[in-house]
């Protein structure tokens, strides 16, 4: 178990990377921390691993505090950066026996816990890291993080940049890990891939906006939500929208518009309706669901507005 109560953390410089944040991950839970560049989930990683130290507030893994037992704590962590971890001109095979030396252990010892994902690489385990695809190096950053068997695994953002088969493949990787009993923490940019964790965190500007499972909170979006589709002009029909005052924000989202009124009550045929008299015809206009997405829209919106 990982417990985070009422961290916080400023840099040098006056940079508020981190205000009071507390969430609580369980044994064997797949946790993610969603937000965009900036949020603070670099910030929180390095805490948790011990390579940085919270200005106010306490982290706890597995029962130690991560100030007074960082020894301890190292080797029940496996820890994979953001940034390229890797080095370049050592072999896949030469940077997992490195980072298997660091923890007294050695690659054949503790080959049973990347054995799956090791087989993947297997044909490349001659090269150089620094020679491998973007989805290659993931998995070997993967390999190096688990050689020393950890019990907590903390990755961040380990799907950035890697195309989409290879994401795909890195989450099924993480199911595997989950289901032998780890306790994963994964940060992402990519609101998608919160459906494929138990719970998430939403965070931005160094809060929390809201945590929960993902269907939890797509189910608390407290307004009703449309798309909006149309020939004309997108900028222009957001700009509309926004004129109107039962709506309380539209933007752009893929191919359409996302519309959100704080008004229940508001059906698809009376924004249809809205519309026309504004001279918009042939739009489409249907209630949709709430996806993570929109809840991370809709809850920075109203941050905003009790900040501003
Ligand atoms: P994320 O990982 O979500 O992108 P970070 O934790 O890296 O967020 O950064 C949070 C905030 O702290 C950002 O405003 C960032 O510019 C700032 N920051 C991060 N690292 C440092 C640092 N070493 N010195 C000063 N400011 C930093
Ligand atoms: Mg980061």
């Amino acid at each position: 178990m990982i417990k985070i109560s009422n961290v916080s953390k400023t840099y040098p410089g006056g940079v508020r990377a981190l205000n009071n944040i507390s969430l609580q991950i369980e044994d064997a839970e797949l946790y993610g921390c969603i937000g965009p560049d900036g949020a603070g989930k670099s910030t929180l990683f390095r805490m948790i691993v011990s390579l940085l130290i919270p200005d106010a507030g306490t982290i706890e893994v597995n029962g130690l505090d991560i100030v007074s037992n960082y020894k301890q704590i190292r080797s029940k962590v496996g820890y994979m950066p953001g940034r390229f971890s890797l080095y370049p001109d050592l072999s896949v095979k030469e940077n997992i026996n490195f980072f298997a030396s660091i923890f007294n252990t050695t690659f054949e010892k503790n080959y049973h816990i990347i054995k799956d994902i090791y087989d993947q690489l297997s044909p490349f385990s001659d090269r150089p890291a620094g020679k491998l695809s973007g989805g290659m190096k993931q998995k070997l950053a993967l390999c190096c993080a688990l050689i020393h068997n950890p019990e907590v695994l903390i990755l961040d953002e380990p799907t950035t940049g890697v195309d989409a088969v290879s994401r795909i493949e890195f989450w099924q990787i993480l199911a595997g890990l989950k289901a032998s009993g780890m306790t994963i923490v994964v940060s992402t940019p990519y609101m998608d891939e919160a459906t494929l964790c138990d719970r998430v965190s939403l965070i931005q500007g160094g809060e929390i906006l809201t945590s929960g499972t993902p269907v939890q909170i797509t189910e608390a979006f407290p307004a009703a939500l449309f798309s909006v589709r149309t020939r004309h002009s997108m900028y222009s029909l957001v700009e509309v929208l926004r004129q109107m005052p039962e709506i309380s924000s539209a933007f752009l989202f893929g191919q359409a518009i996302h519309v959100v009124s704080k008004d229940m009550t508001l059906t698809s045929e009376m924004l249809q309706a809205m519309l026309n008299q504004s001279q918009y015809e042939e739009i489409g206009v249907s209630k949709i669901t709430p996806t993570i997405e929109d809840c991370f829209m809709y809850l920075t919106d109203q941050t905003n507005i009790s900040h501003g």
